[in-house]
């Protein structure tokens, strides 16, 4: 009769928000795991280069001081770890910004070109250095993008930076559009690099934050771990993809796709 509906129906209500009270303590319960995650990960990264520094007050403040030499050699060590612990905070901020979804992304037309040209020459010396040419390839002046022009520019330099890092001696990186299929308005950027590649059951982990493969090849570089996941998250959040491909000693490419402003011309 009527009661027995009634009931049924409070019974299924009750089902109904029991679940989703469920479902919203499985959604905290990850946000909290993951937050105990970052917190675990950022403590063993600061570890390393502090007490790196600790060692080498240490032993200056044991002795060492008073030779002008080995006094020379720790201090400069102790500065190393210090700009390494400044890069690691840097590079710290911009994931929280990005992951708490504080940094919002300021789309805007430019064009390609100009990004591009404005991102290598900031990194021609570090390349120089490296003894790697950066090659760009020839970019259509014309092509404008909608993207956030900081946060491409990151991204560029990230992986450009990890083109010259990663490479061999006068290896090189080289930076292109792709031939476009299908989609109009999609094109997709290249970095490509000569350099060590990387292993087919690392490709998928490389953009976690702190994953590398070779942790003292990264240190040396002054590599944190966190720029492929900065520019993971960047690309994300311009609803864009990102695809790797490498092969170990041969080299690799990332390419991420960009959407292209369209103009009618009049
Ligand atoms: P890192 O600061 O260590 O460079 P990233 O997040 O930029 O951190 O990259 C993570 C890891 O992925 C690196 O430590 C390296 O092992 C690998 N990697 C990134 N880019 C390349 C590349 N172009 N060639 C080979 N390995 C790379």
């Amino acid at each position: 009769g009527k009661n027995r509906d009634e009931l049924d129906f409070i019974l299924l209500q009750t089902i109904r928000a029991s679940t989703m009270v469920e479902k919203e303590i499985i959604r905290l319960n990850k946000i909290e795991n993951y937050r105990k995650e970052f917190i675990g990960d950022i403590s063993h990264e600061l570890k390393t280069p502090i007490f790196a520094i600790q060692g080498f007050i240490e032993t200056l403040l044991n002795g060492a001081i008073h030779d002008k030499e080995v006094n020379e050699v720790f201090l400069k060590k102790a500065m190393r770890n210090v700009n390494r612990l400044i890069y690691l905070t840097k590079d710290l901020m911009e994931i929280s910004r990005l992951e708490t979804g504080e940094m919002k992304s300021n789309f805007q037309e430019m064009y390609l070109r100009d990004v591009v040209l404005d991102v290598v020459e900031s990194l021609q010396y570090k390349a120089q250095k490296e003894n790697v040419e950066i090659i760009v390839k020839d970019f259509d002046k014309n092509l404008q993008v909608r993207a956030d022009r900081n946060q491409i520019k990151q991204v560029l330099i990230n992986l450009i930076e990890n083109g010259i890092k990663y490479n061999r001696e006068g290896g090189h990186v080289e930076v292109g559009i792709r031939d476009k299929q299908g989609s109009k308005e999609k094109i997709w950027l290249y970095i490509t690099d000569t350099g060590i590649g990387i292993d087919s059951k690392d490709i998928a982990r490389v953009t976690e934050r702190f994953f590398r493969v070779d942790k003292s090849r990264s240190r040396e570089k002054g590599g944190t771990g966190l720029g492929l996941s900065i520019v993971k998250h960047i690309i994300e959040a311009h609803g864009e993809e990102l695809k790797i491909e490498s092969r170990p000693d041969s080299g690799s490419t990332f390419s991420f796709s960009l959407t292209q402003v369209s103009h009618v011309s009049v």
